[in-house]
């Protein structure tokens, strides 16, 4: 077994473990455990938001998540040798809910999907679905079902949702200066297009005082992917990946956390994963000078591993860059694309008896597949979702009687 070389309780928060993690990028924040290449080791995390939902029937804690301490990360982990300019190379062995454990923390045997308020950071469809929803998912093995989305269970695609190495000072500086520029275009905006650094809720490891105001006033905050990394969301850094990681600073200082039990692409509810805390175990190497060498400047690049659920049949809807609610053409967009092929998928499925919020949930959770599918043919983008048949357990295919609808509830509203 690997050693735990950051180690978790999940009874506390995670500014009450022996070595607490970080919730900013900043090269300052201090390494919490040291590794070397060739190393297996594993690393324990806290959901992404330290545990402020539960799981119940209301989803005023979604609507109330105070985000100022998100995301919650475990790290950073050095390794030895790491200078900047190599590839850290980093091995997904596997990761899962926390083991035998059940209780209030997500992961231990639960976890949760949330629709986010349009005024607490809203989601893809936030213009549709303004208000916080959530639904609770039960861990069986592999699968996960819900009391709040009935008729459906499948098999999850667990991975984490961010890991990423710490940027440079330089490197922190740009992305402030840039994210900025996007802000002051609309500053007003709700949600807005950026976050910038908060010195609220933030943790730094063992900082603490003036040094800890710092990182706070400089940190970036870990909503978005960059150039280290980050809140990639990718589903398919799933057990046996290899991710390839630039480096920034000496040691690379790997953190990372906020670890999904399944989700879709694109994870269109903003927390559209099924989220939880639990464990993941990692080989770490470096390949000297690797950026250069393979001209990764920018964004990591990695090796999806060969564990994934067998789905092999799907109802695929389509979109293209046209706002039907206005009959309004734009110009090869993609983002409008893949919305209007989730609204499309959203609205066949209210047939069958679910609540548009149930569908918008399932989507965001379920391994869906979006694909780009075309962005030449002028003036419209063509994204598809791919929707596993086999998830629900009736037919959810269309046919000469038309849908079969029933009552299937309803997800945990708001008061
Ligand atoms: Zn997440």
């Amino acid at each position: 077994m690997p050693d735990v070389v950051f180690s978790v309780d999940q009874s506390k928060s995670m500014r009450d473990q022996a070595v607490p993690g970080h919730n900013r990028w900043h090269p300052d924040i201090p390494v919490a455990a040291q590794v070397k290449p060739g190393d297996e080791f594993r690393v324990e995390c806290r959901e992404w938001t330290d545990g402020q939902l539960g799981n119940n029937d209301s989803s005023n804690d979604v609507r109330d998540v105070d985000l100022s301490v998100a995301h919650m990360l475990s790290g950073p982990i050095g390794v030895e040798g790491a200078e900047p300019g190599d590839l850290l190379v980093v091995d997904i062995l596997d990761l899962g809910p926390v083991p035998q454990q059940v209780g209030p923390a997500p992961g231990q045997g639960w976890g949760y999907t949330g629709i986010f308020a349009k005024t607490n950071a809203g989601g893809f469809l936030t213009d549709y679905f303004p208000d916080a929803y959530k639904a609770i998912w039960d861990f069986h093995g592999q699968d996960a079902t819900s009391r709040h989305i009935p008729g459906v269970r499948y098999t999850g695609i667990t991975h984490p949702g961010l890991f990423g190495t710490a940027p440079s000072a330089e490197l922190l500086a740009r992305w402030n200066r840039r994210e900025q520029a996007l802000i002051d275009r609309d500053p007003d905006r709700v949600p807005p297009l950026a976050l910038p650094p908060l010195e609220d809720g933030v943790l730094a490891g063992t900082l603490s005082g003036t040094e800890l105001q710092r990182v706070g006033r400089e940190g970036a905050r870990t909503v978005p992917a960059r150039e280290n990394g980050g809140n990639h969301d990718i589903k398919n850094f799933t057990r046996g990946s290899r991710v390839f990681y630039p480096v920034h600073v000496p040691g690379a200082k790997l953190s990372g956390g906020d670890l999904h039990f399944s989700q879709g692409d694109g994870e269109i509810t903003f927390c559209g994963a099924i989220e939880m805390g639990g464990f993941i175990d990692f080989h770490v190497d470096l390949i000297k000078g690797g950026m250069e060498k393979y001209g990764v400047t920018t964004n990591p690049m990695f090796i999806p591993g060969r564990v994934e659920p067998r789905y092999a049949e799907f109802l695929t809807f389509i979109g293209i860059s046209v706002d039907h609610d206005t009959d309004t053409n734009e110009y090869l967009d993609a983002t409008l694309a893949y919305k209007r092929a989730c609204l499309n998928a959203i609205e066949y499925l209210k047939k069958f008896g679910y609540t548009g919020e149930q569908a918008y949930l399932l989507l965001g959770s379920a391994p869906i597949e979006g694909r780009i599918s075309g962005v030449v043919d002028i003036p419209n983008a063509c994204c598809s979702l791919y929707l596993p048949t086999a998830i629900f357990d009736f037919d959810i295919r269309p046919n000469a009687g038309g849908p079969e609808s029933a009552d299937r509830g309803r997800c945990a509203v708001s008061s």
